[in-house]
């Protein structure tokens, strides 16, 4: 199947070739004809699948024939749970919307940043990518309307519940019209989201992806037991013995990435810290030296690692366990992604074996485990 057969036209494909997307992914193959068509969509489908295209080609599609709207109106709202995301959407909207021959006018807003700048550029935006807090803010200040809104975007509608957004989405869904079209989509369908589902979605189309399956299945798993003082010296043998360019290590504390960081730039790794205690501009600076390989190793925490998409990331190393094994395969899901397979490294102290197993149990899958007791780690 063609991009050109799921009804999108000249402009829009030649920069899609451009970005070397040669055909459509499931869930785009899909999502594309019904949004353009105008339904409403359900997708449960993971980052990874290619849902962000999905929703961003027919949304620029549909707006090539429409007339600029009227001062303050956004046309299309895009609700996301993390500043990170919001950026990545911005971003993926600019860069299909760039040789357009209609210019839209998108802009990603979030928290942690001061908002003035963000009411000044609003001037004119057609497609808004929001965190939820943010644009209650924004709306608050009637630096914008979405009384007139015609698309409604939710994406990883289970993680916006998780961050305790409820109150701000019924909030924002208060002020939207009653008609216009609604897309949905979440990682999962548990009795939250399909709340939402039956309350916004008319008749939607529902597509769901077994992604993170397949991509389990694309990555190559592993262990160390360690004793946890020889962690930071494994974590270092690790990096520099398999000649590792660009990895992302998992923590669980903030004050654990700090430490690490220090460390490993100590020992000549280059490395930053992506955490909630970081400003949004040292984490947006981190992750994009991180994407442009002037960094090895990016150190995170789980809240930040959604909005983090990076094609063909090869490792990712757990310095430390998360508690739920979903949040396991989400970090393991950082890597092989988008057909490119990667490897994901867990270091496992005697307190965390009983806690691994869990984890693999519920993942269904086994992982290697190794030894690193005769590992000589002296000078790492
Ligand atoms: P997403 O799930 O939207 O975060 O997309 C995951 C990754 O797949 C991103 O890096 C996209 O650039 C990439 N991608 C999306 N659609 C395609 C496609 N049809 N062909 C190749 N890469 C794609």
């Amino acid at each position: 199947m063609s991009f050109k057969s799921l009804g999108l036209s000249e402009p829009l494909l030649k920069t899609i070739a451009e970005q070397n997307y040669t055909q459509p992914y499931p869930i785009q193959q899909e999502a594309i004809p019904a949004i353009l068509k105008g339904s409403d969509v359900l997708g449960i489908a993971k980052t990874g699948s290619g849902k962000t295209a999905g929703f961003v080609l027919p949304i620029l599609e549909l707006f090539q024939d429409k007339p600029a709207p009227k001062n303050r109106t956004v046309r299309a709202l895009v609700l996301v749970p993390t500043r990170e995301l919001a950026v990545q959407i911005g971003v993926v909207f600019q860069t299909f919307g760039e040789k357009l021959p209609r210019k839209v006018k998108t802009l990603a807003v979030y928290g942690g940043v001061s908002i003035n700048p963000q009411m000044i550029a609003l001037q004119g935006v057609e497609i808004l990518v929001a965190t939820p807090g943010r644009l209650i803010e924004l709306l608050s200040y009637k630096a914008l309307s979405i009384s007139e809104t015609e698309i409604l975007v939710l994406d990883e509608a289970d993680k916006m519940l998780d961050l305790g957004f409820a109150d701000e989405m019924k909030d924002i869904f208060f002020l939207l019209p009653k008609k216009r079209q609604s897309i949905l989509f979440s990682a999962t369908l548990g009795d939250s989201v399909d709340a939402i589902n039956k309350n916004l979605l008319k008749n939607p189309l529902r597509i769901e992806i077994a992604e993170e399956e397949q991509n389990i299945d694309q990555i190559t798993q592993t262990g160390y037991f360690v004793d946890p003082e020889r962690k930071g010296p494994l974590l270092r043998y690790l990096i520099k013995t398999q000649e590792m360019k660009q990895v992302l290590v998992f923590v669980s504390a903030t004050r654990t990435a700090d430490n690490l960081v220090e460390k490993l730039n100590k020992n000549g790794i280059q490395a930053a810290a992506m955490h909630s205690k970081k400003s949004q501009g040292a984490r947006t600076e981190a992750l994009n030296k991180f994407k442009s390989g002037k960094l090895t190793v990016l150190v995170a925490t789980d809240l930040v690692s959604r909005g983090i998409d990076i094609q063909f990331l090869p490792y990712v190393i757990n310095f430390e366990l998360p508690r739920s094994p979903k949040d396991y395969v989400h970090r393991i899901g950082r890597t092989g992604r988008a057909e490119a397979s990667g490897e994901a490294i867990s270091l496992i102290c005697p307190e965390d074996v009983h806690h691994f197993k869990i984890i693999q149990k519920k993942m269904g899958k086994r992982v290697t485990m190794n030894e690193s007791y005769d590992l000589n780690l002296q000078g790492y």
